[in-house]
């Protein structure tokens, strides 16, 4: 592993990989999605149980690389119990942090992500559970994939 790629690693998404929360499928979900990113072969699947507007319960299954699977445990953690508006907003957060490198004002665990943003190909990598979320959210029955309408 290269220098930068280690400052890349920083604890929070080690331990996440070492720790996967909120991981396999929840039984009594109500929504779920799939997500794939085919140009580094992460593939993701979210569990919602909505509970009105509100994420009361989210897992995630999943397979790929450190940076994907750190971020969809994360994730997992920042969503739930949030409406689908906080949810979105907080994705909003998550993208800037990760395609401009800005750290979080809340030193929110969400910063250790602020590291992608030096590797515009892992991009993908960390913000494809997000929208996975997001369509399981919104009922978007069509995969989410890193190759059409993300950046
Ligand atoms: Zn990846």
């Amino acid at each position: 592993m290269s220098a930068e790629l280690s400052d890349l690693y920083q604890n929070v998404i080690l331990d996440h990989n070492r720790r996967p929360r909120n991981r396999g499928r929840i039984p009594s979900a109500n929504r779920s999605a799939h997500g794939d990113n085919p140009s580094c072969g992460d593939q993701c699947d979210v569990f919602l149980r909505l509970d009105g507007d509100r994420i009361a319960e989210i897992s995630f299954e999943g397979s790929g690389c450190a940076i994907s699977q750190a971020s969809a445990s994360l994730m997992t953690t920042q969503l739930k119990g949030k409406t689908a508006a906080e949810a979105e907003r907080l994705y909003g957060e998550f993208h800037e942090i990760v395609t401009t490198g800005k750290e979080p004002e809340d030193m929110s665990d969400l910063g250790a992500f602020a590291g992608v943003h030096a590797f515009p190909a892992r991009i993908k990598c960390a913000t494809l559970s997000w929208h996975a979320a997001l369509n399981a959210l919104h009922g978007d029955p069509a995969p989410a994939t890193t190759e059409s309408h993300i950046d």
